[in-house]
């Protein structure tokens, strides 16, 4: 890993204030509120359906809440912020299939002077480990490799908040793992805001300073818990904490009594 990938943030925050989303006479969110603090992980978890990938799209300008608002860095969200970047569950779909691995990661530095421009997409290569794959094509490396190569693009913009919607998973049990650990380990060294989408609630644990529970839809915030196991983390020690133990159980309850009917409140 190289030194030069330094980002000082010291302000970055967002704020969800009564956040809904309809589609039509489907009312996918009701009323989210949330913060995320600076240079933090938090980790919103739910099932499948209770949109999680509406509130990420509503978060980074791409669609607009029916109601509510949000703020990033204390200015209202009305475009894609400055300093936002995003990683989508299909690195498939995400990267282009005709660039090499150095020319993907690059697209979103175009309008830089090609020096800088080389030095920002080596740094983001190196973090991500794959040094030394940079001519391969995306078709020619695994899913769990394809999906460093998303993270380094999101990272060779330096943002202060990063985005992830479910971003592992579509790879196998170990490469999860280990991508979970390169996230904590860029996350430590960058001080990056991070906020990480998923319904796997042993990964919302593992990665969270904080987790924001939804509850089935239309979506409420059903608890926010503080995570306060140690870092740095490893999948054996944590995991066999008895405080990892009893969170992961009481946001497991949590989301079963949420996908019951008497409890969603509009029974
Ligand atoms: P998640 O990411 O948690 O699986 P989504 O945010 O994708 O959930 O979806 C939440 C709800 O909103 C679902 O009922 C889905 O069908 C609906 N929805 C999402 N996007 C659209 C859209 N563009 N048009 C209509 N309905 C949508
Ligand atoms: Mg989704």
């Amino acid at each position: 890993m190289t030194e030069t990938l330094e980002i000082v943030n010291t302000k970055a925050e967002l704020v969800l204030d009564g956040v809904s989303k309809s589609y039509g006479a489907n009312l996918a969110v009701r009323s989210i509120s949330a913060e995320v603090p600076a240079g933090k992980v938090s980790v919103i978890v739910g099932p499948s359906g209770c949109g999680k990938s509406t509130l990420l799209r509503i978060i980074s300008g791409l669609d607009t809440p029916t109601e509510g608002s949000v703020t990033f860095e204390g200015s209202p969200v009305t475009g894609v912020p400055e300093g936002l970047a995003m990683v989508f569950q299909d690195y498939s779909r995400s990267l282009f299939p005709w660039m090499r691995v150095a020319k993907n990661v690059a697209f979103p530095l175009r309008h830089l002077k090609p020096a800088e421009r080389a030095e920002r997409v080596q740094e983001a290569i190196d973090a991500v480990g794959l040094a030394g794959k940079e001519h391969l094509y995306p078709w020619e490396m695994s899913g769990g490799m394809q999906q460093r190569v998303a993270i380094a693009r999101a990272l060779a913009s330096h943002p202060k908040l990063l985005l992830m919607d479910e971003p592992y998973a579509s790879v196998d049990a170990q490469t999860r793992a280990d991508l979970e650990d390169l996230l904590l380990a860029i996350q430590a060294r960058l001080g990056i805001t991070v906020l990480v989408v998923t319904h796997d609630i042993d990964e919302s644990v593992y990665l969270a300073d904080h987790v924001i529970v939804l509850s089935a839809p239309p979506s409420v915030v059903a608890e926010t818990i503080e995570v306060d196991l140690p870092r740095p983390r490893d999948h054996v020690t944590t995991k066999t904490d008895p405080r990892f133990v009893e969170i992961r159980g009481h946001v497991t309850r949590l989301l079963r009594g949420a996908g019951r009917p008497a409890d969603d409140g509009t029974h």
